[in-house]
């Protein structure tokens, strides 16, 4: 009795270590000389792990991609689970302010171990070095045909990961399964005409970034850097925006509020009463919510406000240019950047041709598939990894059940 993994990755490794029963072998192929690559340099190597444990109706929202379909697998394996399952391997993991789950010794390689120890002490067998180049189906059987040879296996879990070119698909291509275009989520916006540019480093703690033309929306904490706008609020939207920035070709105008909470309405009753009571002030050296005082000074240079203008006497038309800037401030995108290399892949296998309970293909009993090869991906936060272990989990545990009625 064998079973194959494909992708010695965090998918692959969490579906060996769950398919593993005495008596089967489970063979874990992996095309490249290391396994957990991206495990060991995730989170900026101390890997987000998982996120703060929340309702599973408010989990799967943080999926642009998959949101219905994990909702399943989610009550199976869950973050709470992901939790108790590093815990009691001796793996303590520790909530961050913001959410963000990580060991608690602040090392990936505290997870890369116990992932390697367990697969280890259950007998997986590491195939490094050896990828599957096709996957034949012979009914009930599977001949893999790999860089070294072909191996008969009677189940095959593909965790073979994301990619942004299609031609890394190719192995599956046997299976008929459909693959959506694989494009890439969570990134940053370019906009390299923008004088903004010029503010690098100045960050806002709760902003809301909107891209023109959609109901896209997304708020968080803002921050200029050389080349354009990142932070969360930036990610979110470029991973909910993903398809239709790609087809945009990354050329779009995203409108920034800078203070999520404040309408336009509230802008103008705030500098109108200030003004008020601190008539005498200078508007350019007085910046208001909180906005730092070179954001301000470059609003009030878009509102053609002089230095020496005061807020008592502060003219209708530079007021409500003011108030524009920190309600409606537009800016040009022009390409984007890989956040950090955090990169995922959107798109992959159509979900609708596989069992959400079981990830078992709905055309090829015995086949199952695990993680980004899937067409699902999260925003950043340790959601990615999230949906690793819960479909490693259930692909594997599904393998392993479906054996025992051969
Ligand atoms: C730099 C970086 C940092 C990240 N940090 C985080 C984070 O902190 N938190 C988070 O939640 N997410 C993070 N992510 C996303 C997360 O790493 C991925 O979503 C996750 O690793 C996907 O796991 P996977 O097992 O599906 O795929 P992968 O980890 O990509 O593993 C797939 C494996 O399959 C192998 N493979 C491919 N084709 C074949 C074949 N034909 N035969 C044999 N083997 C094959 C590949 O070589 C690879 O080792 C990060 C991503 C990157 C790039």
């Amino acid at each position: 009795m064998k079973i194959a993994v494909i992708g010695g990755g965090a998918a692959g490794y969490f579906a060996a270590i769950h398919a593993s029963e005495p008596g089967t072998q489970v063979l874990l192929f992996e095309k490249s000389g290391k396994v957990l690559s991206k495990v060991r340099i995730s989170g900026g190597g101390r890997c987000n792990v998982t996120h703060r444990p929340m309702e599973i109706s408010k989990l799967v929202k943080n999926y642009p991609r998959g949101e219905k379909f994990l909702k399943r697998g989610f009550a199976h394996f869950s973050i709470e689970d992901t939790f108790s399952w590093f815990e009691s391997r001796g793996v303590p993991l520790k909530i961050e302010e913001d959410g963000r789950v990580f060991p608690k010794s602040n090392s990936s390689q505290s997870i890369v171990d116990v992932l390697q120890q367990e697969a280890h002490q259950l007998g997986v067998q590491l195939q490094l070095s050896n990828g599957i180049r096709l996957i034949r189906t012979i009914n009930p059987d599977f001949i893999l045909q790999t860089d070294t040879g072909d191996v008969s296996v009677s189940k095959v879990i593909v965790a073979s990961g994301g990619h942004p070119n299609l031609t890394a698909y190719d192995f599956l291509k046997s299976l008929n399964h459909k693959i959506i275009n694989p494009i890439p989520s969570l990134f940053t916006f370019n906009t390299p005409q923008e004088p903004i540019r010029e503010l690098m480093g100045i960050s806002m703690g709760d902003a809301l970034v909107k891209l023109e033309g959609t109901k896209l929306s997304y708020r968080g904490p803002i921050l200029i850097t050389h080349w354009g706008i990142s932070g969360p609020a930036v990610l979110k939207l470029s991973s909910f925006g993903a398809d239709w920035l790609h087809e945009k070709q990354y050329t779009a105008r995203a409108i920034i509020h800078w203070n999520a909470d404040l309408g336009e309405q509230d802008y103008v009753a705030q500098i109108t009463s200030y003004a008020k009571i601190q008539p005498n002030r200078k508007v350019l050296s007085s910046p208001l919510f909180g906005v730092p005082s070179r954001l301000w000074e470059h609003f009030c240079t878009q509102a053609a406000i002089p230095e020496a203008q005061l807020y008592g006497q502060l003219p209708k038309k530079m007021l409500n240019k003011l108030v524009q800037c920190l309600f409606c401030y537009s800016v040009g995108i022009q390409g984007k950047t890989t956040f950090k290399e955090e990169f995922v892949t959107a798109g992959g296998l159509v979900l609708d041709e596989i069992n959400p309970e079981t990830l078992e293909s709905k055309f090829h009993p015995g086949l199952y598939f695990a993680g980004e090869v899937l067409n699902l991906d999260g925003i950043t936060g340790g959601f990615n990894f999230q949906a690793a272990w819960t479909t490693g989990y259930l692909a594997g545990t599904s393998a392993k059940e479906s054996l025992k009625m051969l």
